[in-house]
């Protein structure tokens, strides 16, 4: 048995839907994942596959279209790669309680380089820069994540490099709110799940 993940040791996975395991696929693109997730605080969680895990951050704003926006990213700990269809209810008083939708998924391709030569993604993580060329639905095109500031508390950035799909007026957070699976809002999943404790008799 591997020794527990983080990612494992904050959830009880008989109370959450959210996935346990990490099935690999074979061939083809990575992926990404932007899930916005309304839990304590609204914000968007941008995950790369890299191996066999999501690295992952928290954006509180969300990714921006106009390269002149640096959007905070905290790093938080690697999810597993089922978690890139998780779209759901996370019940109160578990870990990240609240709703989660997949506002964008795709597939990326690997910009990081040092000296001239390309960099492998999880060089790139650990080395605090990292160059992606997104093919999402409503995020297209070249992303630069970079960690700032000291030691002890790593915070990240997240930019919108300067290409043809930059794009300052798009505003995609504000104007495509919805689920790139289902269409649903995070407000629609919050209240789904209020109908269905209702339709069972259960008190909320
Ligand atoms: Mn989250």
């Amino acid at each position: 048995m591997a020794a527990q993940s983080e990612y494992e040791r904050k959830r009880e996975f008989d109370r959450t839907p959210e996935p346990r395991g990490s099935r690999r696929r074979g061939g083809s693109s990575p992926r990404f994942v932007v899930q916005k997730h309304d839990a304590t605080s609204l914000h968007y969680d941008f995950r790369l596959e890299v191996g066999d895990v999501l690295k992952s951050w928290a954006v509180p704003k969300g990714p921006s279209t106009d390269p002149r926006d640096k959007r905070l990213a905290m790093p938080t700990e690697d999810h597993p790669l089922d978690y890139i269809d998780f779209e759901g209810l996370i019940p109160d008083e578990q870990y990240g309680a609240g709703p989660v939708i997949v506002w964008d998924v795709g597939t990326y391709q690997n910009l990081s380089e040092a000296d001239g030569a390309e960099l492998d993604p999880a060089d790139a993580v650990e080395k605090g820069h990292v160059k992606v060329w997104l093919d999402g639905e409503k995020l297209s095109g070249g992303y630069a994540l970079t960690r700032t500031g000291g030691a002890g508390r790593p915070r990240w950035l997240l930019v919108k490099l300067r290409d043809a799909a930059a794009d300052a007026r798009r505003n995609p957070v504000s104007s495509r709110p919805e689920s790139v699976r289902s269409g649903r809002t995070v407000e629609d999943v919050a209240a789904d799940d209020v109908a269905a404790d209702d339709d069972q008799g259960r008190s909320r």
